[in-house]
């Protein structure tokens, strides 16, 4: 899946969280904006993520040392369930040292969680168990086949089982229902807005 694919998730993610929890003005405009980052830092275990080239020779560095740690590989450690606890545990650190609202830290793990539920759903596995499986995990076919089936009709459907990186249906059915997510919630936040003078 595409950094702007995973940060579109994060940031629809982040929207409706805020739209659903009525948080402060601070927390509804910084939330969204940092589960959208969150949702590419998995990546910096890839030489030519955007994660990795984010931040410039910082980043690059920080991607270099992850790559050459034990599970460094690509869609490996900072793919799994202890790295999304990690994320989030670092964040609430990140938020106690800087005063900045504890809410923040749940924006970060759910747009890092989002990061690794969208590549579940490509045709590439991730360690979603580790460090205590290295078995590669899967989406569910089931979903896929829907999708594929709805997009492209039955024959096609049954080529592949799983969406390719930046393939049909990342491009023509992921990215425009994130993007009536993100729009559905800001439209909620919006009313609320107008309704209360707080979202
Ligand atoms: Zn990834």
């Amino acid at each position: 899946m595409m950094g702007k694919t995973h940060a579109l998730s994060g940031f629809a993610a982040g929207l409706a969280l805020a739209a659903l929890t009525h948080p402060s003005p601070l927390v509804a405009a910084a939330g969204p904006v940092l589960a959208a980052s969150a949702a590419l830092w998995p990546d910096l275990d890839h030489a030519s993520s955007k994660a990795t080239h984010s931040c410039g020779p910082a980043s690059e560095t920080l991607s270099w040392v992850v790559r050459h740690l034990p599970g460094g590989t690509h869609r490996w450690a900072l793919h799994s369930l202890t790295a999304v606890a990690a994320a989030t545990w670092l964040a609430t650190v990140a938020a106690a040292l800087t005063h900045a609202p504890k809410i923040l830290a749940v924006y970060c793990g759910l747009g890092y969680a989002c990061h690794i539920a969208g590549d579940l759903l490509t045709d590439r596995p991730v360690r979603l168990l580790w460090p205590f499986s290295d078995r590669p995990v899967w989406g569910l076919p089931a979903w896929q086949w829907t999708l594929r089936w709805w997009l492209f009709g039955w024959d096609q459907a049954t080529l592949k089982l799983r969406m390719t990186t930046n393939g049909p249906a990342e491009r023509g059915a992921v990215r425009p229902a994130l993007a009536l997510i993100a729009a559905g919630s800001l439209l909620l936040i919006l009313r609320h807005v107008t309704l209360t003078g707080s979202p």
